[in-house]
């Protein structure tokens, strides 16, 4: 047998790359590529399903020569979840989240890469965390390079829900969204039908914010690709900023809170916030460290990101039933406080006041505004 003949046989068959230049059969590698490790839903994008929507839709923003995109979703951990909303533990979610955060990112460069090796330029994306800087507010603008979301919404991926996350028939919005942008032409699908989306209005993704980031009365939409999506309409970020960021979380009627143990209360106006986030992180400053976290660019210096809140998200299952009961366990598990180890622990509302009224001034303008009732 002549070995050389056989291995340049072989190298022929590996650089072989038929099938890579038919949109249905690149479609199908994605799908099968990302289902088989663990994505939950796929769809894709073309530059013409993309056509006329906002900015965070450019393809070749990330991507020169950039004809399509993957978009998909992987499912977290629905028991951690519970545990979490419950505040039974914070660190298994968190975990978690932390961890599928990393395996969507690490995937899509997995299916770039893939790619690219079959000389298809592609790109992975992130699966959070990166901003443009190109815009007035710089990366404080938290605008992504992409919207996965948008992305996820015009492919079918998921719907979108009245809160602004997407959701998807079979995890709700329990799901962290990737996205894979390419050179190659692909099979574009098409978003869900709106009649078949779970949201039914019921509001409870307001009721378990804290900050008041979504308008209750007025919608925004966006047209992608002719097709038109609704959700309900941003106020300031900087209120999200102040409660996802773990600065403070608790709510108005002061008997629950979400993981942070922080009380600053939320001024009324859009206007305030700013300042009022930026006296809040100077304060929280000093807190002990939670366990675990994540470093993120838009903390100050290397402080590390606790995930403190995402309730709007998490407890939005495809299950009403379930909706409701997970909103009975957020509000029904007491007010977060932090011991001196940096440790957090659930309490019922008046030992909380209880353990806040027992600490030094020093101490307890950590937590909240001295003085404030
Ligand atoms: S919590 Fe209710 S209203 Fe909000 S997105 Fe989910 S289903 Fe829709
Ligand atoms: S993550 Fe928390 S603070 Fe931000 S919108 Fe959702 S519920 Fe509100």
């Amino acid at each position: 047998m002549d070995d050389r003949q056989s291995l340049s046989d072989l190298a022929e068959g590996l650089m072989d790359h038929s099938g890579m230049s038919n949109p249905k059969q690149l479609s199908a590698v994605a799908r099968q590529f990302l289902t088989l490790q663990g994505a939950s839903a796929v769809g894709i994008c073309t530059r013409e399903t993309l056509a006329g929507g906002p900015p965070s839709t450019d393809l070749e923003y990330v991507l020169p020569g950039a004809r399509s995109a993957v978009s998909f979703a992987v499912p977290m951990n629905q028991k951690k979840i519970e545990r979490y909303l419950a505040k039974e533990s914070h660190a298994e979610h968190q975990e978690n989240n932390i961890s599928v955060n990393t395996f969507v990112t690490g995937l899509a460069c997995s299916l770039a890469d893939y790619w690219n090796q079959k000389g298809i330029v592609s790109r992975g994306l992130s699966g959070n965390g990166v901003y443009r800087q190109d815009t007035p507010g710089g990366m404080y603008d938290f605008m992504p390079e992409i919207s996965h979301r948008y992305l996820a919404a015009r492919s079918g991926v998921g719907w979108f829900g009245l809160s602004g996350n997407v959701i998807t028939k079979d995890h709700g919005a329990s799901v962290l969204l990737g996205s894979v942008i390419t050179t190659a032409e692909l099979e574009p699908t098409e978003p869900l039908s709106e009649e078949d989306s779970y949201c039914d209005d019921c509001k409870l993704c307001f009721a378990s914010c804290t900050s008041g980031l979504m308008d209750k009365k007025e919608l925004t939409s966006v047209v992608i690709g002719g097709e038109e999506f609704s959700f309900s309409e941003r106020r300031s970020y900087h209120r999200c900023d102040l409660v996802c960021g773990g600065f403070t979380g608790l709510a108005k009627n002061r008997k629950w809170s979400t993981w942070s143990p922080g009380r600053f209360e939320m001024p009324e106006s859009d206007e305030e916030f700013e300042q009022v986030l930026i006296e809040t992180i100077i304060a929280s400053e000093p807190r002990p460290p939670i366990a675990g976290g994540f470093l993120h660019p838009a903390m100050p210096g290397t402080r590390m990101l606790n995930v403190t809140c995402a309730n709007c998200q998490l407890l939005c299952h495809p299950d009403r039933d379930e909706r409701k009961r997970r909103y009975k366990l957020l509000t029904e598990s007491g007010v977060v406080v932090q011991n001196p180890d940096g440790s957090l622990e659930a309490l019922a509302p008046e030992q909380a006041e209880k353990r806040l009224a027992a600490m030094s001034p020093e101490e307890r303008s950590m937590y909240e505004k001295v003085g404030e009732e």
